[in-house]
């Protein structure tokens, strides 16, 4: 992908610090980001994360989904009651920030990537195309291409292998609670004996 004015326009933002992403919208995440929060933490998986429930208006790739007992789920980063993400400080800075999900450090742009896993382009994140939220990043320094390119390579690879696990999982009909899907992807729950 060739690096031109569009592009550039929409990574040479800098972020408004209004948090509203860190509020409202939910977070996608592989178990990848999840095992750099729990050993960035301390905190088990299944307190980091939580499930949601497949409906017919959900933009999610049905790879992105895994059966259980209960139904297709998909796994998203967990939240406080009052809907904020659990990282979100009271300085409205993340307390997790060298951690954070791919998904956070590539917003608020989406990138696309063709069948081999190259990315063809790059565009501004549906949730702020559909408003669903407002996002205050005004024109600034933003990413350096080269950068963006990398992190959003990365999250690709990472991606990848974790829908690979699901597609596993979902084939040896494994289904279970959240839990055992965690201990399926090889992470320790609260309780569990440590191996
Ligand atoms: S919604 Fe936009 S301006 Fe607000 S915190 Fe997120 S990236 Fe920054
Ligand atoms: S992990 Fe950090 S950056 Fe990502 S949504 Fe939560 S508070 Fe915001």
């Amino acid at each position: 992908m060739k690096n031109n004015k569009r592009i550039s326009k929409l990574l040479e933002r800098d972020c408004g610090q209004c948090t509203s992403c860190c509020r409202d919208i939910q977070v996608d995440i592989t178990d990848t980001d999840l095992k750099r929060l729990v050993k960035h933490t301390g905190i088990t998986a299944d307190r980091l994360v939580r499930l949601y429930g497949h409906n017919k208006d959900d933009n999610d790739a049905e790879s992105d989904w895994f059966n259980l007992s209960y139904g297709k789920r998909a796994i998203v980063l967990n939240k406080k009651r009052n809907g904020d993400c659990i990282f979100l400080g009271q300085d409205n800075g993340c307390i997790a920030y060298e951690a954070r999900p791919m998904t956070c450090r590539i917003f608020p742009i989406c990138v696309l990537y063709d069948d081999c896993h190259n990315i063809v382009d790059v565009e501004k994140s549906d949730v702020i195309t559909n408003k669903t939220i407002t996002c205050k990043c005004s024109p600034g320094k933003g990413q350096l291409y080269d950068v963006f390119l990398s992190t959003a390579m990365q999250a690709r690879k990472e991606h990848v292998r974790f829908i690979n696990k699901i597609d596993t999982w979902n084939r040896q009909n494994k289904k279970g609670n959240k839990n055992d899907f965690l201990r399926f992807l090889g992470f320790i729950i609260s309780g569990d004996a440590p191996t």
